[in-house]
């Protein structure tokens, strides 16, 4: 019996449960109320795993660079490409959310929600002494991201600098980052149950307007991510790289169909790496650097879909933002994606930390995660080929890309 239901993909798991959990609410009415406490442990276990997942993964991922004078020079460039298309693909995704509002007409008045968290203070002032990690143990503590996330560039920086005798830690943080991982996983096999309950509960109280709802978030997930690939990355490849789009797509149409069918960048990373090198002409420094580190830390649908989901939390339960929540939003999704490990799910996980900040509750966490999968597989497509984009752009401003390779795609 338990063989059986492991040997179900978890997605298939997970949209059986939502459908499941949508037809028992439907049914039940107001009472589903009684089994959301599955739901509500679901939603616990993944806010554990937030402050260990982001601590081991940056950390491992700074120190994976090598040395400082290669993280001066491909990665400043790499890291320039990530930040500002990350930028451009948050503020993407909060002008869908405020332009279409998908999220507006739920009726939220029979949820019990428990207390409201508050929204901190976005005072620039306080923004940017909040990011001054003072005590570490502190900023864990209170799950405090943006503090631990410089405290982890930190230590990443500074294992670069010991060099050998940094060794030791580096294999700490690279061993803790494959073990959350894997705690990781054995936490999703969770979902199935808590996106039940949560299900139930959702479709009991509010009944159609919140499928609706859900329905128009997917659809803007889509269009976010084509917008992100058709125009930001055809554009990056045409004027950065001087390559024709089309020669680009091809190339990496491996790696495209494997990210949509696995969700998972990190899975994704040994066909990414093949495609930037034997289709597209990137020098195998430059690819495994770049799409390594891009594999970890450029995620572009997933930093779209942390500002569009945030807003649609928002809009679900009437709360109001201020501009300057939304340019914390524009930082926290940023980061929230720079520190969402490259596997399946793990934008979900995020967007504890960008709600949690701007007082948006994290009910909407299990609100979305029934259809997450869906949503997960456009995504993950955007990052991987964001990582090879950024490769080949990278490759073209050092001299590292071979034309030759490209013209010949078609013979491999
Ligand atoms: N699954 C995505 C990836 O691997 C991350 C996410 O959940 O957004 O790139």
């Amino acid at each position: 019996m338990l063989k059986r239901w492991f040997a179900i993909p978890l997605w298939q798991r997970v949209i059986a449960a939502l459908v499941l959990g949508i037809a028992v609410g439907l049914f039940w009415g107001p009472g589903a109320e009684s089994i959301k406490i599955i739901g509500d442990v679901f939603i616990a276990f993944i806010k554990m795993l937030v402050v260990p997942l982001i601590f081991f993964s940056l950390v491992s991922g700074v120190a994976a660079i090598g040395d400082l004078r290669k993280l001066g020079a491909v990665g400043g460039r790499a890291l320039l490409l990530f930040v500002v298309t990350g930028q451009i693909a948050v503020w993407l995704g909060l002008l869908l959310g405020t332009v279409i509002q998908p999220g507006i007409g739920v009726n939220t008045a029979g949820l019990d929600l428990g207390p409201t968290p508050t929204p901190n203070e976005a005072t620039w002032r306080s923004m940017i002494l909040g990011i001054v990690p003072q005590s570490p143990v502190q900023v864990m503590a209170d799950v405090n991201v943006l503090p631990l996330i410089v405290f982890s560039l930190l230590i990443g920086v500074g294992i670069l600098m010991a060099q050998e005798e940094g060794g030791p830690v580096q294999k700490i943080f690279d061993s803790g980052a494959v073990v959350m991982q894997h705690v990781t996983m054995v936490v999703m096999e969770l979902t199935p149950f808590g996106v039940f309950a949560l299900m139930a509960w959702v479709a009991g109280t509010l009944g159609f307007d919140a499928l609706t709802a859900l329905a128009k978030l997917v659809a803007l997930n889509y269009v976010g991510c084509l917008l992100i690939i058709g125009i930001m990355y055809s554009a990056m490849i045409k004027f950065m790289a001087k390559l024709s789009p089309v020669d680009f797509f091809r190339g990496i149409v491996d790696a495209m169909a494997v990210s949509y069918s696995t969700a998972s960048s990190n899975a994704t990373l040994p066909v990414t790496l093949r495609c930037a090198e034997r289709n597209l002409g990137v020098s195998n420094s430059v690819a495994s650097f770049v799409v390594s580190l891009g594999a970890t830390i450029n995620m572009n649908g997933t930093a779209m879909y942390l500002g569009l989901a945030t807003l649609f939390g928002a809009q679900v339960f009437g709360v109001d933002l201020t501009w300057g929540q939304y340019f914390l939003i524009s930082i926290l999704a940023t980061l929230g994606a720079v520190g969402a490990a490259g596997i399946p799910g793990a934008g979900l996980i995020m967007m504890a930390l960008v709600f949690g900040a701007v007082g948006v509750p994290l009910e909407t966490i299990a609100f979305v995660a029934g259809v997450d999968r869906i949503m997960d597989m456009m995504r993950t497509t955007t990052n991987v080929s964001g990582d090879a984009a950024v490769a080949v752009t990278v490759a073209h401003m050092t001299g590292e890309l071979d034309r030759r390779e490209l013209t010949s795609a078609d013979d491999i």
